[in-house]
């Protein structure tokens, strides 16, 4: 079986390293333009700090399970690559908005922040995944997994569905810790489908995974 959960465990501390560089940046701030000028020049390094990071622990994790279960083939894996600086802007941007009307939302701005900050540097790590095993001609293609933290995530998780195509879209959210994991040819797939209870499941909640299947499957 593939070391999943220690994966996911140190890509997520990543991303909470970068996290908590943005608590401390925003700490006691309260006027928006400054709120919003120190994301702006501070999350391209951040995001690159902890990105890189991400992409070459995702790179290395692949090659490393790769090789300890003896897929046939060669492959070296691909890290992700970063978002241009347009992402961190705009994150910036919409992240400080609140600020514009209340001071006291800053608590609220650095969730925000925080949120995109954690999408764009687990992103990185997941890109390195979902591309190298669409590429690896051993790989059948990739798997979500995680903890299922919320219902949209719980329900991708159980569908346990092999994505293979270039274009299949991760689905991540802010504060998701899902990741992306290989299915290598001729064995187990290592995310299990279960049978999905639907309970505490809204309609809305079901409707939204049903359509994001439809458009990206
Ligand atoms: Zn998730």
């Amino acid at each position: 079986m593939l070391p999943i959960e220690p994966f996911r465990a140190d890509l997520a501390d990543l991303a909470a390293a970068a996290q908590d560089e943005v608590a401390s940046l925003l700490s006691g701030v309260t006027s928006r333009r400054a709120a919003e000028r120190m994301l702006t020049e501070a999350l391209p390094d951040i995001v690159s700090v902890y990105g890189d990071a991400a992409g070459a622990l995702a790179a290395d994790w692949y090659d490393e399970v790769r090789s300890a279960l003896e897929v046939p083939g060669r492959f070296r894996a691909v890290a992700g690559e970063l978002p241009d600086v347009g992402r961190t802007d705009s994150l910036a941007e919409w992240a400080t908005r609140p600020l514009a009307d209340d001071p006291s939302t800053i608590d609220t701005v650095i969730t925000r922040a925080q949120g995109g900050t954690q999408r764009i540097v687990m992103n990185v790590g997941r890109d390195t995944v979902t591309y190298s095993a669409v590429h690896d001609p051993s790989a059948r293609g990739w798997q979500r997994a995680g903890a299922g933290e919320c219902n949209f995530c719980k329900m991708l998780i159980g569908r346990g569905a092999v994505y293979r195509a270039e274009t299949a879209d991760f689905g991540a959210h802010d504060h998701c810790k899902c990741i992306a994991v290989p299915a290598w040819g001729g064995r187990p797939v290592p995310v299990k489908p279960f049978a999905g209870s639907a309970r505490g499941v809204s309609d809305a909640e079901q409707a939204r995974v049903h359509n994001w299947m439809l458009a990206h499957t």
